[in-house]
C-alpha cells in the first residue's frame, strides 16, 4: 500500500510508447520510485497529484481523470469490487483539508506521447523559465498569496497544456437562440418530458419507429442510449436520424466508453450535419458489466467532463481539440447525466458544478426514487449557486414488479428505499404488482 495514498495499485506503471534513451529511463525509473510508493503513481506522464489531494487517480478502472462516475460508493469500485473507489478517497481527502475547490479544474485527457514517461523534467523546465532564483524566493515568500502564485506558475502549465487550457470557470454558451426545441421550451420555463428508447439489437428499425411514434406525441425529445450497460445495439446516432426521419426530436447520447477524441470530433461533426440538435455526454458504464468475452475495461481516452469541454469549445470558439479552426461549427444543446445518489451529495454537486462549467447546459439524472435524497442532492447544488445555469430532468422510471424493484436496487447509482421494495413484496404477494 502506497505511503500517503488510500488506494492500492493493482496495475501496473505505463510504460513510454516509444523507445528511450539511457538518461530519459534513468529519470523515468527515479521518479516511479518516488512517486510510486508514496502517492500510487503510475507514470501517467501528465501529472495532476495537485489538484488531487496527492492520490493518483490513475487507479480508477475507468481512468477518469476529472471526479468520480455515477457508481462510486464510500464502500468500494463498482467495477473492482476488491478496491476502494479512489476517487471518493480523493474527494474525502480534498474535503477533509479545504482543497476541495481545486477539484473543480477542468484536467486534460492523456497526452499518449508523454504516457509512461516522466513529469519531473516539465516542472524543472518551468522553473528554468521563470528563473530559479525567483521560484526559490516565491515559494519561501511569507505572503500566502505569492507562494501560492509560484507554485501555479510552475505546475499550472505543466498539467494544462495549451491545446486545453482547462479552468475552473463557468463559460455561458455564446449563442442566443435556442438549438433545439428541448432547449426553447426549457428556457421557456415549461415543464418538460422527454422518453429514452432502447435502440433495437437487430438491424430492422419497424420496431423502433413504432415505439417512435407511440412516445412522439407525448414528450418533447426522444433519448437513444449508447449502448448502456456496455451491451452493443444499433447506435445512437443511427436511431437519432430515423427519429429525424419522423419527425421526432432526438437526444444523442454519446459514451466515453467507446470513443477516441478524434472518433468524438467526427461523429458529433456527422451527426449535426445529419440534423441532431441535443447531445448528451455521459462516461459510460464499464465494460464491466457487458456479457464476455469482454473488452478493454482498464481506461477510457474521455471522460465525460473532458468531452464537455471539447465539444463545447467546438461549438462556441470554432476549433477542434487540435486547435484547427472551423470554418461552420456545429450547433447543438448540451447535456450531461447527473447521480444524485453516487458517492455523497456534496461530491455529486462538487462534479456536477464541474460538468456545468465544463459545457452541459442541462441534466438528465439517475432514477430518482428517493425523494429526500434528492432533495438534499438540490440543496447541495444551489449552495454552489449553479441552479440557475443548468436545466434538470430527473429521471423516473415505473416499477412493474418485485423483481423490478430487487434488480433497480442494485444498479450502480440508483437508490431504492426499502419502503418501496416492502410494498412491491406485499403486492406481489397479492397478486397485483404491475397495478
Ligand atoms: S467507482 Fe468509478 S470513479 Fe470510482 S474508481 Fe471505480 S470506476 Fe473509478
Amino acid at each position: 500500500m502506497p505511503g500517503l495514498t488510500p488506494g492500492r495499485r493493482w496495475q501496473p506503471a505505463y510504460s513510454p510508447f516509444k523507445k528511450q534513451n539511457f538518461g530519459d529511463r534513468a529519470l523515468q525509473v527515479l521518479e516511479y520510485s518516488v512517486k510510486g510508493p508514496l502517492f500510487g503513481c503510475r507514470m501517467c506522464g501528465n501529472c495532476l497529484l495537485q489538484e488531487t489531494a496527492l492520490i493518483c487517480p490513475m487507479e480508477c478502472p475507468k481512468g477518469l481523470r476529472n471526479g468520480p462516475c455515477g457508481g462510486s460508493t464510500s464502500e468500494r469500485c463498482y467495477v473492482d469490487e476488491t478496491r476502494p473507489c479512489i476517487w471518493y478517497k480523493i474527494y474525502e481527502r480534498s474535503f477533509a483539508l479545504g482543497r476541495e475547490e481545486l477539484l473543480l479544474e477542468v484536467l486534460p485527457p492523456l497526452d499518449w506521447e508523454k504516457v509512461g514517461t516522466d513529469s519531473w523534467r516539465d516542472i524543472f523546465r518551468q522553473v528554468a523559465k521563470v528563473g530559479v532564483g525567483k521560484t526559490v524566493r516565491g515559494l519561501l515568500s511569507r505572503s500566502a498569496e505569492v507562494r501560492k502564485d509560484t507554485w501555479d506558475g510552475i505546475f499550472r502549465p505543466v498539467r494544462q497544456p495549451d491545446w486545453w487550457n482547462g479552468d475552473s470557470k463557468y463559460h455561458a454558451p455564446a449563442y442566443t437562440e435556442p438549438a433545439s426545441e428541448l432547449e426553447r421550451r426549457l428556457a421557456a420555463g415549461e415543464f418538460v418530458v422527454t422518453s429514452e428508447i432502447a435502440p433495437p439489437l437487430s438491424s430492422t428499425t419497424d420496431k423502433l419507429i413504432q415505439s417512435i411514434e407511440k412516445v412522439k406525441p407525448y414528450v418533447t425529445a426522444l433519448n437513444f442510449t449508447d449502448n448502456a450497460s456496455a451491451m452493443p445495439r444499433m447506435t445512437s446516432w443511427a436511431c437519432s436520424t430515423v427519429a429525424l426521419d419522423y419527425e421526432a426530436e432526438p437526444v444523442l447520447q454519446i459514451s466515453a466508453r467507446n470513443r477516441s477524441r478524434s472518433n468524438l470530433q467526427s461523429e458529433v461533426i456527422g451527426a449535426t450535419a445529419l440534423g441532431v440538435r441535443n447531445i448528451l455526454c455521459v462516461t459510460g458504464d464499464s465494460a464491466k458489466l457487458s456479457p464476455s468475452p469482454r473488452e478493454k475495461m482498464e481506461i477510457n481516452d474521455l471522460d465525460a467532463i473532458q468531452m464537455l469541454w471539447i465539444l463545447r469549445r467546438m461549438r462556441d470558439e470554432g476549433k477542434y481539440l487540435d486547435g484547427r479552426e472551423m470554418k461552420i461549427p456545429p450547433k447543438f444543446f448540451l447535456g450531461a447525466a447527473a447521480s444524485p445518489f453516487a458517492s455523497e451529495p456534496r461530491f455529486q454537486a462538487l462534479r456536477e458544478q464541474k460538468k456545468i462549467n465544463a459545457g452541459a447546459q442541462f441534466f438528465q439524472t439517475n432514477l430518482v426514487y428517493d425523494i429526500t435524497g434528492m432533495e438534499m442532492w438540490l440543496e447541495d447544488l444551489a449552495k454552489r449557486n449553479v441552479l440557475d445555469k443548468v436545466y434538470i430532468l430527473i429521471g423516473v422510471t415505473p416499477i412493474k414488479s418485485l423483481n423490478m424493484a430487487v434488480t433497480l436496487s442494485k444498479v450502480p447509482g440508483v437508490r431504492m428505499p426499502e419502503r418501496i421494495i416492502q410494498r412491491m413484496d406485499y403486492a406481489n404477494t397479492a397478486g397485483n404488482a404491475q397495478e
